[in-house]
C-alpha cells in the first residue's frame, strides 16, 4: 500500500494555516479550508486515501461534523460507496443515538442516525471514520462507539493531522486501527 514521501507530506503541512490562539487562547488552530481550496492538496489527500481503501472491504464512511463531512463525502463518492454524517446533538431530524464525551473543560455531545448503515445487506457492515483531525481522540472515540451502537464496525478511522502529544491517536488505536497523514 502506497504511502506519501516526505515531499508529499511538507506539501500538505505547507498548504494547511495555522491560526494561533484560536477558537482560545493557548490553542493553534490547524485550519485545512486553505487545502481544500488547493487544487493540487485536495486532490492529493483524497486520490491517495482512495487508493489505500479501495482494496478494503468498506461499505460506508462516517464523517464527523464539520471538516469530516468534506472529506469523507469526497472519499465516499471516490470510492461509489455511501456516506453517513456523525453531527453534533440536535441536527439530525430522525431518531438517533447519541454519545457524550468529555472536552478539555465540560462535555459535548454527537449523534447518528439510528438507521443509518440499515440499508446495507450486511449484518454488520464495515465503515471507515473521517475526521480532519485528531487532538485528545475523544471526539472520535465517541464517534467509533455510535458505529456500532449503530449495528456497523469500524474497521479503520483516518485523519489528516494527528497532534501526537495529545495521546489521541493512542487511545483511539485501541478501539480500532488509525490512519493518519501527519503527525506533529
Ligand atoms: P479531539 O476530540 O480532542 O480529538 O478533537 C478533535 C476535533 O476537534 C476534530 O473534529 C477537530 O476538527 C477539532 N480540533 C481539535 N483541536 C483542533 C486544532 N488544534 N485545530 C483544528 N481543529 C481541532
Amino acid at each position: 500500500m502506497q504511502t506519501l514521501d516526505n515531499a508529499q507530506k511538507k506539501f500538505l503541512l505547507d498548504s494547511i494555516r495555522t491560526i494561533p490562539d484560536y477558537p482560545q487562547p493557548g490553542i493553534l488552530f490547524y485550519d485545512i479550508t486553505t487545502l481544500l481550496n488547493n487544487q493540487q492538496a485536495f486532490t492529493m489527500v483524497i486520490s491517495h486515501l482512495k487508493e489505500r481503501y479501495a482494496s478494503l472491504e468498506i461499505d460506508y464512511i462516517a464523517g464527523i461534523e464539520s471538516r469530516g463531512f468534506i472529506l469523507g463525502a469526497a472519499l465516499a463518492y471516490a470510492l461509489g460507496i455511501g456516506f453517513v454524517p456523525i453531527r453534533k446533538k440536535g441536527k439530525l431530524p430522525h431518531t438517533t443515538i447519541s454519545e457524550k464525551y468529555s472536552l478539555e473543560y465540560g462535555f459535548s455531545e454527537i449523534e447518528i442516525h439510528i438507521d443509518a448503515f440499515k440499508n446495507s445487506n450486511k449484518p454488520n457492515p464495515n465503515v471507515l471514520l473521517v475526521d480532519d483531525l485528531i487532538a485528545t481522540g475523544g471526539t472520535a472515540i465517541a464517534a467509533v462507539n455510535l458505529i456500532k451502537q449503530a449495528g456497523a464496525k469500524c474497521i479503520e478511522s483516518c485523519f489528516i493531522l494527528n497532534l501526537k502529544s495529545l495521546d489521541g491517536a493512542e487511545n483511539l488505536q485501541k478501539l480500532a486501527p488509525i490512519y493518519t497523514l501527519l503527525d506533529l
